[in-house]
């Protein structure tokens, strides 16, 4: 009787995690009301009866090591390089809230009802402009389609184009998220090499030839042509069509994941591969990073030919995609200067990475190499090899700073000597105070 309501449901949870405990635990341990005791039983056998019912798929779920982190990145006094989250301090926040507040008192009818599974057609329009800022002219809002995020595109486009044991080809190093979604469906990731000017064509021919000579069965190349999440490289503006090339040839769609192209330091954007291929590329964007990821809208831009299932795969998953969260997006690329918002942010990056690059350039031991990013959100930094950054990572959060390994970006689950930096969401001095920090750490690893 001694025991809440919520003891007996911890306990019950706590049952269902362990389900090894039995009976003969529960009776040399301290005294347990019946109560308690069934819950934690009842719990423990459904735990253990349901364990057979996951699919293979489910099996394939891994945690991102980028959520592992996320919750220690958030600790107090610790210096986060690891999550790449873009800084929202800099947006109008009062003036967005008198927005949303508006759109509901006044369009709250539309804003909180269901809406069309494509999007609504003025964001389409909308993004259609944001597009052509990246040279993306032909683009038409019937081929949008508004999504939750781009990581639920790229769910969609593997569900539509995959089956369990296809083939897609990513570059190596690639984002977490995307590896996570293709492992989900059972896809077999094969990695293509990149340097420091992107993918490299011949090998991507080279890989494609072998694969298909073994009878693979080849979707995809997913790519991340600006910034690469994780190593900050760009590829080169005169591979582009040469990789669009080859993998026409091959019957091979190209999946062109850019979220940061517009957060380019300098100059101009480099035309997407989707600018003069309107056929073979799937283009895919996102506000995450040049407004605000707790959104959650992205969109892709998608074949004609390709258009209506996409689109219908898309609507089965969420039936629509939130509409007041689109309302607030079009109101804000309507009303506001987004495009100046978008040079403030290029600013600010800019700025943050000058500042991990200095800092890794002062207090970084010999033997280790980075990349310098020309935009988005992260720095690559290599190791000696040999060794491994996984273990390290306690040791930086021992020492006051997070990191991602670098394991986390490639499909093999293997030591990697690489490690990536992200300097979006934190001010200069304390990413150089998270320098010192991390190389003190790696100093130690790189000796012994
Ligand atoms: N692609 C890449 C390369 C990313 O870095 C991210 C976010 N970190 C995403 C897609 C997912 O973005 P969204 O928030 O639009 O789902």
């Amino acid at each position: 009787g001694a025991f809440s309501k919520t003891t007996v449901a911890q306990l019950a949870t706590l049952g269902s995690i362990l389900f090894t405990v039995t009976h003969e635990t529960l009776d040399a341990g301290p005294e347990l009301p019946a109560e308690a005791i069934d819950a934690i039983e009842r719990a423990a056998t459904a735990a253990h009866r349901h364990e057979e019912l996951f699919s293979e798929r489910a099996a394939n779920i891994k945690q991102s090591a980028v959520r592992d982190v996320f919750d220690i990145s958030m600790r107090p006094g610790l210096v986060s390089l690891a999550g790449g989250n873009p800084y929202l301090q800099s947006l109008p926040l009062e003036k967005l809230g008198q927005t949303a507040a508006r759109i509901i008192a006044e369009e709250g009818m539309a804003a909180l009802q269901y809406g069309g599974g494509q999007g609504t057609a003025e964001l389409r329009a909308q993004v259609c402009e944001i597009m052509a800022a990246e040279g993306i002219t032909d683009a038409r809002p019937e081929n949008v389609v508004i999504t939750a995020g781009s990581q639920s595109a790229q769910d969609v486009a593997t569900k539509v184009f995959c089956d369990p044991g296809d083939v897609v080809l990513v570059e190596n190093p690639t984002y977490v998220g995307a590896l996570n979604t293709f492992e989900a469906y059972q896809v077999q990731v094969e990695t293509v090499s990149m340097d420091g000017d992107g993918l490299v064509p011949e090998i991507l021919e080279a890989r494609i030839q072998e694969l298909q000579a073994q009878g693979k069965n080849i979707k995809f190349l997913y790519t991340i042509p600006n910034f690469n999440n994780p190593s900050g490289i760009t590829l080169a503006q005169e591979r582009r069509q040469r990789i669009v090339d080859i993998c026409r040839k091959s019957n091979i769609l190209v999946l062109e994941d850019n979220p940061y192209g517009l957060l380019r330091f300098d100059g101009r954007p480099l035309a997407p591969m989707r600018a003069a291929n309107a056929h073979d590329v799937i283009y895919m964007g996102s506000f995450s990073k040049i407004f605000a990821p707790g959104l959650r809208i992205g969109w892709a831009l998608v074949p004609e030919h390709l258009q209506r299932r996409f689109y219908l795969a898309s609507e089965a998953v969420t039936l629509c995609p939130p509409t007041l969260n689109q309302m607030l997006i079009s109101a804000y690329l309507r009303d506001y200067d987004w495009r100046g918002q978008i040079d403030t942010y290029r600013a600010l990056y800019q700025e943050r990475c000058e500042a991990l690059l200095a800092a890794l350039d002062e207090h970084m031991p010999a033997g280790l190499s980075w990349t310098r990013p020309d935009g988005g959100f992260f720095v690559w930094v290599t190791l000696p090899e040999g060794v491994d950054t996984y273990p390290l990572l306690q040791k930086a959060i021992d020492a006051g700073v997070v990191f991602i390994p670098g394991a986390a970006f490639t499909p093999s689950d293997g030591p990697s000597n690489k490690l990536r930096l992200a300097f979006s969401a934190v001010p200069p001095d304390t990413i150089a105070e998270g320098v010192r920090r991390l190389a003190k750490v790696l100093a130690d690893a790189v000796e012994n």
